[in-house]
């Protein structure tokens, strides 16, 4: 099939992110994003391939729906609409059962609604987007990316908890990790910076955003990730404290009269950055506080989120006989210089070394290796995981409609 450009969809419970994308280049023709829906203040921006920005606040009943028939009028007037081969949608939660891009059906509908048991957040919001693209797109065949699937070829030894097994069995309570869109992609990309096959590359790739993990990839393929069967298990994160110890849980609970759901509040919501500071869960407030105003809190949050992404990185040489290199990514890790000097700082012994000319230079939008001559690779690679579902659901529609 002549398969143009993919309209992306990444659809939140109050949001939907949209890009136009010519899978075989990425280039990007139109995107934007649906915001505060099902509210009065329900708002849509495009960017348009010619620069053009333009805003529309939307009608009742302000939801993706509403959000979607005034992208499908933006695409008409744009000449764009004729162009779109199909819909890729990000889903966060493919369980066990998805470890490929998917066609959907109903069946499909009915495993992603079933797996809101294990991303009760995520995995509805993405099928309001898959409905309502389906009554938008009448004629398009719509694909599902899972951004669980990269890392399904984990073995048991990284997957498994320490549980009763029939918890897994049964429940399906393992590790499944999340952000494998991104760090799938940014591994395709170092493997073109050495020349070589994704299949023969080692990397351990750190997606630091706001949600932040950190995967351990060997022969092309993830063996071990921070993320969890949710995205609150690894590293510390903008809002989410990552691992603790689940007896302060219990803690919270029995004596200091935390209810479940404060403490979901609090380990989701207020921990991380925002909660070890007490300022901000934004990398950049923390930065200047820490610069500008000798802020001791600040200045610990930071500390503390380098040294457990160090540790997590350090601790994958159990994973890896051989490694080619670190890979950061995410609005932290193609960003903050500061934070890569201070995780790579504490990996010297894993041969790890930073040019700081280089690594100042590499920000905004800039890639490329900032290690010292010598030392193991170190590149900043910006993620494209929109490019990443328009490639892969171009490549499953070339398959399956000749
Ligand atoms: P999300 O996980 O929501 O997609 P992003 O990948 O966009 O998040 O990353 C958001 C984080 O990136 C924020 O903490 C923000 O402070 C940080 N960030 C963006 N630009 C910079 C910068 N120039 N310096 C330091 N941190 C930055």
């Amino acid at each position: 099939m002549n398969t143009q450009a993919i309209l992306v969809i990444n659809c939140g419970s109050s949001s939907v992110k949209f890009s136009l994308i010519k899978p075989t280049s990425g280039e990007t023709l139109l995107s934007g994003l649906a915001e505060c829906l099902l509210s009065s203040e329900a708002i849509i921006t495009l960017n348009i391939d010619n620069g053009t920005k333009q805003q529309h606040k939307l009608a009742a009943p302000f939801n993706h729906q509403t959000a979607l028939a005034v992208l499908v009028e933006q695409l008409e007037q744009h000449h764009l609409v004729d162009d779109i081969s199909a819909i890729g949608h990000r889903v966060v939660h493919g369980g066990e059962k998805y470890s490929q891009p998917t066609l959907v059906t109903i069946e499909v509908e009915q495993a992603i609604k079933q797996l809101a048991k294990l991303a009760p957040l995520h995995n509805p919001a993405n099928l309001i987007g898959i409905k309502a693209c389906q009554l938008a797109f009448k004629n398009l065949p719509q694909v599902v990316v899972f951004d669980t699937a990269f890392h399904q070829s984990m073995p048991d030894k990284s997957f498994m908890y320490g549980l009763p097994y029939s918890l897994y069995k049964k429940h399906a309570i393992r590790r499944y990790g999340f952000h494998g869109t991104s760090h799938y992609f940014v591994a395709t990309q170092a493997a073109k910076q050495l020349n070589k096959p994704l299949e023969q590359c080692n990397f351990i790739s750190a997606h630091l955003g706001n949600g932040c993990s950190v995967t351990a990839i060997k022969a092309g393929k993830s063996v071990d990730t921070s993320m969890g069967m949710t995205p609150g298990e690894g590293v510390m994160m903008g809002t989410r404290c990552g691992d603790i110890d689940s007896g302060i849980i219990f803690h919270l609970v029995e004596n200091l009269g935390y209810s479940i759901a404060d403490v979901d509040k609090l380990v989701n919501k207020e921990s991380g950055l925002l909660g070890v500071s007490g300022l901000s869960n934004d990398c950049r407030t923390l930065e200047n506080a820490m610069q500008n105003d000798n802020h001791a809190q600040a200045t610990l949050a930071l500390t503390v989120f380098c040294y457990r992404i160090a540790k997590t990185i350090a601790s994958y040489s159990a994973s890896l006989t051989q490694l080619d290199g670190l890979i950061f990514t995410g609005g932290i890790g193609e960003n903050s210089s500061w934070v890569r000097t201070e995780i790579v700082n504490q990996l010297s012994l894993l041969n790890f070394y930073l040019d700081e000319e280089k690594n100042q230079l590499t920000r905004f939008g800039v890639s490329g290796n900032i290690a010292k001559n010598n030392a193991r690779a170190c590149w900043v690679i910006a993620t494209n995981e929109e490019w990443v579902i328009a490639e892969q659901s171009a490549q499953l529609l070339s398959k399956v409609v000749q």
